[in-house]
């Protein structure tokens, strides 16, 4: 076996276990990890909004602070410390109206033809996060209030791209939008309702279209009834225990996103899985085997099952950011001990070397192929 990196600490994982779903159904509902802000601060512009309107509701029933801002500039954010700026950042839910550069759907391969934004910024707390380096700023939440706006950009955008709408082997899937890019659509969904919202747009949407995201929340019961017509699929990123025990602090439980993964495709949604960040922690061999074994076992048959597998890689802007966030991490980041990679902008990104990497996917691949034969296998990265 490839030496691991160095840095990686020892894990061990609890022995016997239970099925996934019945784990889940004996956690009580705050276990499920919904998050709620503990301010709402509501832009002028943002404030006549339907969707606003909706927020401020709910965090008034909720007893949480609301501030309707004077102006269109969130403020109030920067604490006396980094660490506190950042704890005010990512308790707050700054609810604004997405300026026209933002509404634009972009390209968003390899996941998708097409992605837009319900938000930008997620309140969990990941020691790897995707979006370090990629929004700047104090790491609030911007919710977007003229969903309205957004989707109707979205008709343009029907039949092109190059993911799945070019694709022959692809193109039965339709043309797809990624709406989790810079967000967890469904940890704002208690507060938001603006994923639900989405979610029957899609439905009542009768075109080749897919509305797609992926999310480390469990709460999917506001979900289930929707009319969504199949045209939303829903990926649950997960990974072993020993990664998103340690390193996903403010996410739902392992098992609790596993049995929500059931209930979704029970109610008819296409389902995937997002395995990532796939890291070479101590067992993981075993580890990844058990999760699928596991995610099988969440499913009933037949389910229709998408399969991402995404190494962790990390670029020197993200590295400072997450150093900056969670200064005591034990999330390997070393350069030294790392592949450069150069992105298609000529930025450099740190993933595991090409051995390592070869040996993960052989050995992914042959659990996947144990475990879901029947899933669909997207892209490895
Ligand atoms: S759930 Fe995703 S976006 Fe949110 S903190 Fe974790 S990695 Fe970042």
């Amino acid at each position: 076996m490839t030496d691991l990196p160095p840095h990686i600490a020892p894990t061990r994982y609890p022995a016997p276990r239970r099925d996934p779903a019945d784990l889940a159904r004996d956690l009580p509902r705050a276990k499920l990890r919904d998050w709620m802000p503990r301010r709402v601060l509501v832009t002028r512009s943002a404030a006549p909004w339907p969707l606003a309107q909706r927020v401020m509701d709910r965090a008034a029933a909720a007893g949480i602070e609301v501030v309707e801002l004077s102006g269109d500039r969130i403020t109030g954010l920067k604490g006396g410390t980094e660490a506190e700026t950042y704890r005010r950042a990512k308790s707050t839910l700054a609810v604004v109206v997405a300026p026209p550069s933002q509404m634009r759907p972009q390209p968003i391969p390899p996941s998708a033809d097409w992605r837009f934004d319900l938000a930008t910024g997620c309140p969990a707390h990941c020691q790897y996060c995707y979006l370090a380096g990629s929004l700047s700023g104090p790491p609030v939440t911007r919710l977007f209030a003229n969903l309205p706006q957004i989707l109707n950009l979205l008709p343009d955008k029907v039949g092109q791209g190059h993911v799945t709408s070019d694709d022959p082997a692809r193109r039965h899937e339709g043309t797809t939008f990624e709406a989790s890019c810079y967000t967890d659509p469904l940890a704002l969904e208690p507060i938001s309702g603006a994923l639900s919202q989405t979610i029957s747009h899609f439905g009542a949407w009768d075109a080749a279209v897919q509305l797609r995201f992926t999310t480390k929340y469990a709460d999917v019961a506001p979900l289930l009834d929707l009319d969504h017509r199949g045209r939303t699929r829903v990926r649950f990123s997960v990974n072993v225990p020993a990664i998103t025990r340690r390193f996903e602090g403010g996410t739902a439980p392992l098992n609790a996103r596993l049995a929500a993964m059931g209930q979704m495709a029970q109610a008819g949604y296409p389902v995937g899985l997002t395995v990532a960040p796939i890291m070479p922690v101590e067992g993981w061999r075993d580890a990844y085997d058990r999760l699928f074994a596991d995610a099988a076992r969440a499913l009933a048959p037949g389910a229709d099952l998408t399969v991402e597998l995404i190494t962790h890689r990390f670029t020197p802007g993200s590295r400072d950011v997450l150093m900056g966030w969670y200064p005591a991490t034990t999330l390997e980041m070393d350069p030294a001990v790392r592949s450069q990679k150069r992105t298609k902008f000529g930025s450099v990104k740190f993933v595991y070397p090409k051995d390592l990497m070869a040996e993960m996917r052989a050995a992914l691949d042959a659990s996947l192929a144990r475990h879901l034969p029947r899933a669909r296998f997207l892209y490895w990265t």
